[in-house]
């Protein structure tokens, strides 16, 4: 594919900010990667360009009707200083999945990543040197034609931004307390729950600050039809440890397939633990709790890696995991995924990949 690169003058260029003060997704890079598509010529016109405002028709058909994709990874500085990304290309095809769910048009994904790996080698000065922050990589997908018919649009934008980002526990490794929500649901059988797209997170806002202002880091999100067997926590895949069966529910079509989620079930199981992909309630997890058995919880998702979980409160009840103390599963899944996408150590099935 052709790529024109069109550098910012250096002295047009950012102030890069302290690497211990990041916080998430606030500051931006210099430059990003765009192309458009049309019907007539497919994606075209690629380019690294400066970080700038996009301008639409207000009919433009994003704005009204949603047809916008996202997706989420990082780029990781070694103490090589070499640039290290984890599945990168797992995502674009995951992309490629939402595309077709939302009937958006599907990415080249072999040039999709050369555009990815143009924009790094221009930007790579800003992965941060700090242990445990990154560069966060935002690929985007919106549809652009101005119309206010409720169709497929005929055009597109696609783009990657860059954030540096900062260590996402940098306080420790502690667990958070959860809310479990029988109020609101993130997504229904044959809704869009397994596709990155916008609406879904606009749709979850509201449960996350209800339990925010009760004193909840999280809502957990239990299924639409039974409100009974548990989805998802947050924006992340989740994991109960009950004696020594290791569950997650299984992707019915309601759950994001996120790379952490296969990652952390290849590695448990090349580990020896017994993984079921299976359904679980809220109730089950309650009884192994009141047993003793509910031995951990975690969370597992690109920003936090691994995010263990200290209480669940459901119906006015709390269970409490593990004595509000992070388990060993979680921590050994942390340290030994944090080992590989900073290049420590090696990393199985070619999970890793460099800049
Ligand atoms: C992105 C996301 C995840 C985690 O996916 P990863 O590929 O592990 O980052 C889980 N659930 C939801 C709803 C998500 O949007």
């Amino acid at each position: 594919m052709d790529i024109t690169i069109e550098k910012v003058p250096g002295t047009e260029l950012k102030t890069k900010p302290d690497g211990n003060s990041l916080g998430f997704g606030a500051i931006f890079t210099d430059h990003m990667f765009v192309m458009e598509y049309d019907k007539d010529q497919g994606w075209h016109h690629a380019r690294v360009t400066k970080y700038s405002n996009f301008s639409f028709d207000p009919a433009a058909m994003v704005l009204h009707y949603g047809q916008a994709i996202f997706e989420g990874l990082k780029a990781y500085r070694g103490h090589d200083n070499q640039i290290y990304l984890f599945r990168p290309k797992d995502n674009l095809e995951r992309m490629n999945l939402s595309a077709t769910r939302m009937c958006m048009p599907t990415l080249n994904i072999d040039d999709v990543y050369e555009g990815l790996q143009a924009l790094l080698k221009t930007e790579q000065d800003w992965v941060p040197a700090v242990e445990g922050a990154s560069l966060y990589i935002r690929p985007t997908m919106i549809a652009t034609e101005a119309g206010l018919g409720v169709r497929p649009a005929n055009r597109y934008l696609f783009y990657i931004i860059l954030s540096p980002v900062g260590a996402y526990y940098p306080e420790g490794f502690n667990p958070v307390k959860i809310f479990v929500t029988d109020k609101y649901v993130r997504a229904v059988p044959g809704g869009v729950g397994n596709a990155k797209t916008a609406g879904n997170y606009a749709a979850s806002i509201m449960a996350a600050l209800e339990a925010q202002k009760q004193g909840f880091t999280q809502v957990l999100w239990l299924d639409a039809v039974h409100r009974k067997y548990i989805e998802e926590v947050g924006t992340m895949n989740i994991f109960f440890v009950i004696g020594d069966e290791v569950i997650t529910p299984p992707l019915s079509g309601s759950i994001l397939p996120g790379i952490t989620r296969d990652s952390v079930i290849k590695l448990m199981r090349d580990w020896g633990c017994a993984v079921s992909e299976r359904p679980i309630s809220i109730d089950e997890v309650f009884e192994a709790s009141s047993k003793g058995m509910l031995n951990e919880v975690f969370g597992t998702g690109t920003a936090a890696v691994i995010s263990p979980v200290g209480s669940l409160f459901y119906k006015e009840q709390t269970c409490s995991v593990n004595n509000g103390k992070t388990g060993k599963l979680a921590r050994r899944l942390f340290e030994e995924l944090q080992n590989m996408q900073y290049g420590r150590n090696p990393a199985p099935y070619g999970w890793i990949s460099h800049l």
